[in-house]
């Protein structure tokens, strides 16, 4: 059933919800931007004005480094500023009630941990833009450490141990995925028996497998996202409609 209608989208979707015991929810750059934070894709998105920074040429040019880091501390009140969405306190609702084992998420914005969901049962594939690691030897830094060199130098600083850049902790395009968090979200894509796709455009690979691998592993899939994806035809319920009014009945204590 795909529907842009709220009240039949709802009712089908408690029934799913129901009926299931094992939700896994993977969530996109939709489910917070209610949150004070911009998608990716949308007209109001990021890349309207941006043109994304692939890794190796954040590797091989200290402009494209210092421009990166600019943009991080362009938005560093916003990510600072927001709060968990209505998507996000769902989800964190089903994950207390054992009905949601852990959650991937694309986003990089760490409002499913801010949600009450435990660290351990929130899936990165994108990483986390909450913190810095060096791309040699993966030392970390906050962000307030790197914010007050690149002041101080006008220039983003590189890691006081191998002398390796230091980048966001979040993965960018044409850079290797994290290896452990592929492997546990492709265990919980074929363990899942509601795979719940939040916010996402379904276009960046290879995460957008996910729901794919555990739709043909027999979970139901469900796809809630304001606009059509490519894997719309094969979900068992779409509601193109507000994320925040979609799982907002779904909020509890
Ligand atoms: P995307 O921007 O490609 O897609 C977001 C989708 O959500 C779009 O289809 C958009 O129409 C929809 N959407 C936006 N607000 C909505 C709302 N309130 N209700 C319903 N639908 C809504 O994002 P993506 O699929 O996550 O992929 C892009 C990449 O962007 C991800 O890999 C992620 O790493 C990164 N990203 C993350 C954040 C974040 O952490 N919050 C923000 C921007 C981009």
């Amino acid at each position: 059933m795909i529907t842009s209608n709220l009240s039949a989208g709802l009712e089908r979707l408690g029934e799913l919800i129901a009926n299931a015991s094992a939700i896994v929810p993977f969530t996109g750059a939709g489910i917070s931007t209610e949150c004070g934070i911009p998608d990716f894709r949308s007209p109001t998105g990021m890349w309207a004005r941006h043109r994304p920074i692939p890794f190796d040429e954040f590797v091989a040019s200290r402009e494209a480094r210092d421009e990166a880091w600019r943009r991080r501390f362009a938005m560093d009140e916003a990510f600072a500023k927001a709060r968990p969405g209505r998507g996000h306190r769902a989800l964190a609702t089903l994950h207390r009630a054992g009905k949601v084992p852990a959650v991937i998420t694309q986003n990089i914005d760490n409002l499913h941990q801010a949600s009450g969901i435990g660290a351990e049962y929130v899936v990165e594939l994108h990483g986390n833009t909450t913190y810095a690691r060096c791309i040699g030897c993966d030392k970390t830094y906050e962000l307030q450490w790197v914010r007050e060199r690149f002041e101080a130098d006008g220039s983003a600083p590189d890691c006081t141990a191998c002398k390796a850049p230091v980048k966001t902790a979040t993965i960018s395009f044409g850079q290797a995925m994290p290896d452990a968090a592929m492997r546990r979200a492709a265990e919980l894509a074929r363990a899942a028996d509601l795979f719940l796709v939040v916010g996402s455009s379904l276009v960046v690979w290879p995460a957008a497998g996910f729901p794919l691998m555990a739709s043909e592993a027999g979970a139901r899939l469900a796809i809630i996202n304001n606009e059509p994806t490519d894997q719309d035809s094969v979900a068992d319920l779409v509601i193109h409609h507000d994320i925040g009014e979609v799982l907002g009945p779904f909020v509890g204590n």
